[in-house]
């Protein structure tokens, strides 16, 4: 390593049910530790109330994100129910470069892609104990109609298919621990990749 440039960071991408508390878990995981950095993805849905445009999301039209896709701006993207949904790609990149351990919120598509480009990064499924504690939390957090709950469930279904190919299922019972074990995971999962990095050096070296 450089003397003068910071040490790498690291990428989790964190997937889940729609309603499972991922927005939940970040927020809190950003709040209690440092050095973490939350990536603001594009999309082409309405904003949410509360919700504020660079701060949950940019809030782009269609347009503008297809134009994106062909400047190659985007890491990833997908379609999810209705909308379009990218991570832009530069942030992402430099944040690493910047030692920061950046978190990816989104879908299975998306995180497949980021697994082909990127198979040292560190992948985490967030769930509810219960399909009935999902419904509940889909319902409660009151954004959705009755049609877009039945929709992000039917897709729930299909999205569990991808679950094994994610390294951690993070069930999301009580908040604090879990926010608490998505760090030890992350930083255990930097500290094996970082004994691997230096095996390496070392098994060159050793002749
Ligand atoms: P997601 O980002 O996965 O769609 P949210 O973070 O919006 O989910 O959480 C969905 C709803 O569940 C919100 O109303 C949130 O306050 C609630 N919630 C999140 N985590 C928990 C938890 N551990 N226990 C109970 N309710 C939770
Ligand atoms: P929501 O509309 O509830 O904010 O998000 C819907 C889904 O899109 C969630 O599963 C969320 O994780 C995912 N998502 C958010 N941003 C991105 C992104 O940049 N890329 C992909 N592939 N999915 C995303």
């Amino acid at each position: 390593m450089s003397e003068n440039r910071p040490e790498k960071g690291s990428l989790t991408v964190v997937s889940g049910f729609s309603g499972a508390g991922k927005g939940t878990i970040m927020k809190a995981l950003l709040s209690r530790y440092e050095g973490y950095a939350l990536s603001v993805s594009m999309t082409t849905r309405e904003p949410r109330e509360g919700e504020v445009n660079g701060r949950e999301y940019f809030f782009v039209s269609q347009e503008e994100f297809d134009r994106t896709i062909e400047e190659g701006g985007f890491l990833e993207y997908a379609k999810y129910v209705k909308h379009s949904y990218g991570t832009p790609r530069r942030y992402v990149e430099d944040q690493i470069a910047a030692g920061k351990d950046v978190l990816l919120e989104i879908e299975v598509q998306g995180a497949m892609q980021i697994l082909k480009k990127m198979p040292e990064a560190n992948t985490v499924f967030v769930t509810t104990p219960s399909a009935e504690e999902l419904k509940k939390r889909l319902r409660g957090r009151g954004t959705e109609t009755e049609e877009s709950v039945a929709g992000r469930l039917a897709r729930a279904v299909e999205e569990t298919e991808f679950i094994p190919y994610y390294q951690h299922l993070l069930i999301n019972d009580d908040l604090d621990e879990a926010v608490g074990k998505l760090h030890a995971l992350i930083q255990d999962s930097k500290k094996r990749q970082a004994f691997v990095e230096q095996f390496r050096e070392d098994l060159k070296n050793i002749g």
